[in-house]
Formats: structure tokens, C-alpha cells, sequence
């Protein structure tokens, strides 16, 4: 028996490091302030300290590392959203946290059935 043959398979949970980590563009970011202003507006939100442009040096690395609730990385397969804190309040720095759309969606705050609602109106 190769013992040796078990110690080469022992290092599991390694997947998600082949994936390249997700890079944030700075078009990528302003389409992502815009459409999180316009659920904020549509909220009645107040936005005057909503993340915008000039905060695209703070999110690009919080980005390439790993979802706030589940722990996975995010890749362009799990690319990361923005997720509020405190659902009452806009997406300003105080009160998001970069998680996946997974996450985002399962906490049910209201912004994806919002974009849902969006799209049938067009
Ligand atoms: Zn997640």
C-alpha cells in the first residue's frame, strides 16, 4: 500500500484559487453607484453621502477579496454587490458591505425585487 498516494490529495478546498479574483472597473463602479442612487431615490433615501466615483480606490480591493456573509471569493462568476446595513438608510460608506449576489438577494432588503420590478415596467 502507497501510503504517500493519500498525502498528495489532502489538500482540498484550493478550487476557488484558480479563478482569477474579480476586477473592478471604474465603468463597472459608476454603473453600480448609478444604479444603487436610483434605488435610493426611488426609496426616498436620503443620497447626499452616497458611494459614487471618487470612492472607486476604496472598493477596488475590497472587491478582489471575499464576500462579507459567505466567505467566497468574488470572480466574475460571484461578482460582488454592494449590501446595506441598515435598510432604512442609502448606500453610503457607513452602511454597505461588499457581498455576493447570492447573499444580497437571500437577505430579501428589497433592492432585487425593486430591479425586477424596474425591468417589467420598461
Ligand atoms: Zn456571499
Amino acid at each position: 500500500m502507497a501510503y504517500e498516494d493519500f498525502d498528495l490529495k489532502g489538500d482540498c478546498g484550493t478550487e476557488e484559487n484558480y479563478l482569477s479574483p474579480f476586477e473592478l472597473t471604474l465603468s463597472t463602479w459608476r454603473t453600480m453607484c448609478s444604479r444603487y442612487r436610483k434605488q435610493d431615490v426611488k426609496a426616498n433615501r436620503d443620497i447626499s453621502d452616497n458611494v459614487s466615483a471618487r470612492d472607486y480606490e476604496t472598493y477596488f480591493p475590497i472587491f478582489r477579496g471575499k464576500c462579507d456573509r459567505c466567505g467566497k471569493r468574488f470572480t466574475d462568476f460571484l461578482p460582488p454587490t454592494l449590501g446595506r446595513i441598515n435598510c432604512k438608510k442609502a448606500h453610503n460608506n457607513n452602511n454597505v458591505g461588499a457581498c455576493c449576489e447570492l447573499c444580497n438577494k437571500s437577505r430579501g432588503d428589497g433592492d432585487m425585487e425593486e430591479d425586477m420590478l424596474q425591468f417589467k415596467l420598461r
